[in-house]
């Protein structure tokens, strides 16, 4: 697949009207991993210096991150090989999402198989590639051809050469003791701009995973409440068991959709609104099937939570609003919605992306400027 045809063209012609001749790059660092994998020290477990030797024992090359006390990064390895590599192996088709996976370093196991060459036996040197034929990773198959199509479980392909590779964590021990959570810097940003204090009420809205919610709680040092919202049940779910894993334990989940907070009848000092977004600026890409039409819907949808929460804030109260994706409707004009209701920008003290379109004061950070996820994040108070 060429690299153009990663993008619908209305997507592609969007960018290019927003991006201008940045377009290309922007979309070409979206194609792959990011060059820094962060993760976020848990404070209420360790400091980083000890993380850091744990990892080292581990066999990892940490480093510390120059922007936050918390963040440790591992560098990206690759691309291994070039876009017209052409190996000339045998060929097994994975899905979507054990690509994804693959492409970063992970081994293919057979529920993410889609096809597999005949002769292809326990022991062959084989190519794998994603649906459309993009070569991701080679590897030796651990099955034969028919076993990974039918089996419902095991590894299919261990893999040698991916195109790119991240640290594997979940297996450490470290990660089981609750010692980090993987987070990109963008969004261990958001925490240290909520002006934390333990007196506050703070109320997440859209919380699962946890990943800014456990952020919060450990700056806080376990201290005060913050009530944390989601309104998948299976996500909900999940948050628990990080928040159980990390040894976080001033959070009160509640399962309900936040677009009815003003029913709980709360006034918030503080309110995180992490919206469900397009995550266009989510990378790796293999390739991305959202169209400027998504991005207006969702644009929408984002104002019926900014409305609920300028309705549960305090006056004096602050707002923060962050997305993982790159379009302006979800983000600056938002803000610009919100500023119509009455909120006011606050220029964040800790500030380490670029300024918004048109607006200044808002963060957005870029994947090929600084090599992250595609981020935003505006912080604004009810005046
Ligand atoms: N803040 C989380 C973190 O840092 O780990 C990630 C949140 S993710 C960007 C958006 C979340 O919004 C998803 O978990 C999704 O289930 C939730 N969500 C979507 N619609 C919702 C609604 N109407 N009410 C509450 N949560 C909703």
């Amino acid at each position: 697949m060429k690299p153009e045809e990663a993008f619908p063209e209305e997507l592609r012609e969007y960018y290019r009207r927003f991006f201008g001749s940045e377009a290309e790059k922007i979309m070409a660092s979206l194609r792959t991993p990011v060059e820094k994998y962060y993760i976020r020290v848990n404070t209420l477990k360790t400091s980083r210096s000890k993380l850091m030797g744990i990892l080292r024992r581990e066999g990892l090359k940490p480093k510390r991150s120059p922007y936050l006390e918390e963040g440790i990064y591992f560098e990206r390895e690759g691309p291994n090989f070039p876009d017209n590599y052409e190996p000339g192996l045998p060929v097994v088709r994975a899905n979507r999402f054990a690509s994804e996976s693959v492409y970063q370093g992970a081994n293919l196991y057979t529920p993410g198989v889609l096809g597999a060459d005949k002769k292809i036996k326990p022991g062959d040197e084989v190519q794998i590639r994603d649906p459309r034929g993009l070569l991701i990773g080679i590897g030796i198959a651990r099955m034969s051809a028919k076993e990974m199509v039918v089996s419902t479980r095991g590894l299919a392909v261990e893999v040698t050469l991916p195109k790119f590779r991240l640290p594997s964590l979940s297996e450490l021990e470290s990660f089981r003791e609750g010692l980090f959570y993987a987070q990109s810097l963008p969004s261990m940003v958001v925490a240290h701009v909520l002006e934390l204090s333990e007196e506050d009420l703070i109320v997440d809205m859209t919380a699962a995973p946890g990943g800014k919610t456990s952020h919060i709680a450990q700056l806080m040092q376990n201290r005060g409440e913050i009530i944390a919202i989601d309104k998948s049940r299976n996500r909900l779910k999940k948050m628990e068991e990080e928040l159980k894993r990390l040894g976080v334990k001033n959070v009160r989940p509640i399962h309900m959709d936040s677009r009815k907070l003003p029913k709980l009848g709360i006034e918030a000092d503080k309110i995180l609104l992490d919206a469900p977004c397009t995550a266009l600026g989510i990378r790796p890409k293999l390739w991305e099937s959202r169209t400027p039409r998504d991005i207006e819907a969702t644009a929408r949808y984002q104002r019926q939570f900014i409305n609920a929460a300028i309705r549960s804030l305090r006056r004096g109260g602050l707002l923060i609003y962050s997305t993982c994706t790159l379009s302006y409707e979800e983000n600056e004009a938002n803000v610009k919605y919100m500023m119509e209701k009455g909120l006011k920008p606050v220029e964040p003290e800790f500030f380490i992306g670029s300024h918004g379109m048109g607006l200044e004061g808002v963060q957005r950070f870029y994947p090929n400027r600084h090599l992250t996820q595609g981020f935003f994040i505006a912080k604004l108070r009810k005046v």
